[in-house]
């Protein structure tokens, strides 16, 4: 399907592409955006939808889907479109028009602003072949629910944040919550750490460093147990479980990116403080994006989508300014222009 050419299109709507997408419709340009999930949020819906969220200014805190909630409504008060689960695979360039293509849909733009995150992206898969045949059973990667635990007897393995957070968020929910991790060094903020060390002192939980899969146990279609292994003594320890979440870090994939004439450092495009891409038309912001003091926060990705589409609404159109002026004096929002004091 060919769609509407649009002035800018956003790949990725992730919170960085969301508010990108708000931008570009208060600038009063047209403007789509396209995700490869089946829904709007990026990492806050796929990977935490129910956690907190403690640094976007203006929440003391907020749960990770509400604050997608917020954004979406947000981003859709200007009726630009959202194209979901479409994957972008190829970019194509024509006389000053871009394309971005994907598996079904053709895609007309004249500016780009990539918000892909850490690329499309996946879980990191546990390498034990024993554990291949469990998962969408009792092998869950992503916590969408944590409810669907509740009674659970739960192992997770890893040792960085998520693995320590889901800890944490089911402690309460689950019949029992198993740590296992491969080394006795966790990359997750020491105050969870030592949280999860307490509820062990208590009994509420259990970690078990240097330890890895070694087996599952199961009538095919439920899990009932697994076999851990020792690494360091070479035992092996058999438990009761009925869920084993895998919270090994992700794989992103940059997919045919690479080959857009960005410029690149390892998987991220280096921008300048422009959020010039090293490619006319295209910008980039958020996670995908690295420049010397570069922090992966949403905030940050907050501030880089407002500048690339600043600075693209002004490529397309010279006559608009780069800067927007404030938003608390624009007739888009139906509020009367004032002088500002
Ligand atoms: C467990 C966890 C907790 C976190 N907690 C916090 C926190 O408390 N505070 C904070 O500031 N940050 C936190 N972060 C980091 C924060 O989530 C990221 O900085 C933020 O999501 C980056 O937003 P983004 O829009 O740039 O990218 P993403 O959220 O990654 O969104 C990118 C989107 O692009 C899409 N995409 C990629 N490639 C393609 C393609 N080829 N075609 C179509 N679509 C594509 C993806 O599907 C995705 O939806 C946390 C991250 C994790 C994993």
């Amino acid at each position: 399907m060919q769609h509407e050419p649009k002035d800018i299109t956003i790949l990725g709507a992730g919170p960085t592409g969301l508010f990108a997408l708000f931008y570009a419709g208060m600038r009063g340009v047209s403007a789509q955006i396209i995700d490869a999930l089946s829904e709007p949020g990026g990492q806050l819906t796929a990977l935490y939808p129910e956690k907190y969220i403690f640094d976007v200014a203006g929440f003391p805190r907020v749960l990770a889907k509400d604050l997608v909630a917020g954004q979406l409504e947000q981003a859709k008060q200007f009726g630009a479109p959202m194209h979901f689960d479409q994957r972008v695979v190829s970019l194509e360039e024509d006389g000053g028009t871009f394309t971005l293509v994907t598996e079904t849909d053709r895609f007309p733009t004249r500016a780009i602003v990539i918000a892909a995150g850490i690329g499309a992206f996946s879980p990191r898969r546990l390498p034990q072949p024993c554990a291949e045949p469990w998962y969408g059973k009792g092998i869950h990667d992503r916590v969408l629910d944590p409810e669907r635990f509740r009674g659970k007897q739960v192992l997770i393995i890893g040792g960085g944040d998520s693995a320590f957070d889901w800890a944490h968020q089911l402690l309460d929910r689950a019949s029992s919550v198993t740590l296992a991790h491969r080394s006795d060094r966790f990359r997750a903020h020491a105050a969870t750490v030592e949280e999860i060390r307490a509820a062990c002192a208590e009994g509420r939980a259990r970690m078990l460093t240097f330890h890895e899969l070694h087996d599952i146990t199961g009538n095919g279609e439920n899990l009932s147990g697994v076999v851990l292994k020792d690494i360091k003594a070479k035992t092996t320890v058999a438990m009761n479980c009925d869920a084993i979440l895998p919270m090994l870090g992700f794989v992103s994939d940059l997919g045919t990116m690479a080959e857009w004439g960005l410029n690149l450092e390892k998987d991220e495009i280096l921008v300048n403080s422009a959020m010039e891409t090293g490619r006319q038309g295209i910008w980039a912001a958020g996670d995908i994006t690295t420049y010397p003091g570069k922090l992966k926060l949403i905030a940050t990705g907050y501030s880089e989508a407002a500048i690339a589409v600043n600075q693209a609404v002004h490529w397309i159109y010279p006559e608009k300014k780069v800067n927007p002026g404030h938003s608390s004096h624009m007739a888009v929002f139906g509020v009367k222009e004032e002088a500002s004091v």
